[in-house]
């Protein structure tokens, strides 16, 4: 089982609900944390890191002995990241999509490849919990590479629980890619509302089923409700806004362990889950 835990937009409370849920489940789960950009659910498990691995995408390199010129590489690159000028190449790595089409088209031979850093996986176990992590590297843009990687470690004979980039751009789109269930998070505002219909129209694309978790589900309005039942979207779970969960996210808790009470709620949500996914 795959579940990615999505949300439209930042702050919704994503991660608190890919933690507990794993946390809750307990045996035989991985937590696969894809916001690579600002990933922390590591802040809230506490993994005991075993693993680090730098990931490197390959870029061309230049041979300027070689090269007369000729443009071909340019000219084959849909990214811009190769220009030729009169007596002179320039390359743009960090335009570069790593698809080798230059490697291969340029007639003198004048192109190798070179890796550029993306990031840090670490990988560790949280208590029974299978842990991995990606960091994307500081300036870089290119996230989609190291999510396939965190990707690559899902098992296939456990729950894996992906807490996925907030949004509906490439990261996202990769990070919920063939997975058996998305979990949408959202709040009851017009700004929730406005980034759930945007993730929804995603996920819809790419065929997935999908289910909502309204988050300070007591605030706002009620428009995330009327739009889940005009579009058959199930609410699975609602965590109302109280002082003592805002306090446990706050100081890096997790609510099913400060407050028991919530276990069987999050076991639930994986139940119906299950049921829905098949
Ligand atoms: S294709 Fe090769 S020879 Fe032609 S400009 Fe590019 S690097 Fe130079
Ligand atoms: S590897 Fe592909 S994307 Fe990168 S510079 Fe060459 S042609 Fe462009």
């Amino acid at each position: 089982m795959i579940i990615s835990i999505a949300s439209g937009k930042g702050g919704t409370g994503k991660t608190t609900v890919a933690t507990n849920l794993a946390f809750s489940l307990e045996n035989n789960v991985q937590l696969l944390d894809c916001d690579v950009e600002e990933p922390n659910s590591h802040l809230f498990l506490n993994p005991e890191i075993q693993d680090k691995e730098t990931v490197s995408v390959p870029v061309p390199k230049i041979d300027e002995k070689k090269c007369n010129y000729c443009k071909k590489c340019a000219e084959i690159c849909r990214f811009n990241a190769i220009a030729v000028l009169k007596n002179t190449i320039l390359t743009f790595p960090e335009l570069c999509h790593s698809c080798g089409g230059c490697v291969i088209i340029c007639p003198e031979k004048a192109i190798s490849e070179t890796g550029r850093e993306l990031g840090l996986i670490q990988r560790g176990r949280a208590g029974k919990i299978d842990f991995v992590y990606g960091s994307l590297r500081i300036g870089e843009a290119m996230s989609p590479p190291l999510i396939e990687k965190v990707k690559s470690y899902i098992h296939p004979d456990k729950i894996n629980i992906i807490d996925a980039p907030p949004g509906t751009s490439c990261p996202v789109i990769t990070a919920i890619k063939n997975v058996d269930f998305v979990l949408m998070v959202t709040e009851p505002t017009p700004f929730g509302l406005h980034d759930l219909k945007l993730a929804v129209e995603a996920v819809k694309l790419l065929n997935i089923p999908c289910g909502l978790v309204i988050n300070r589900s007591d605030l706002g309005d009620n428009k995330v409700k009327e739009y889940a039942l005009q579009n058959k979207l199930p609410i699975l779970m609602e965590i109302p806004f109280e002082r003592r969960i805002a306090e446990i996210y706050s100081n890096g808790g997790l609510i099913v362990e400060e407050m028991p009470e919530w276990k069987p709620k999050f076991l639930e949500l994986y139940r119906k889950i299950e049921n829905i996914a098949g």
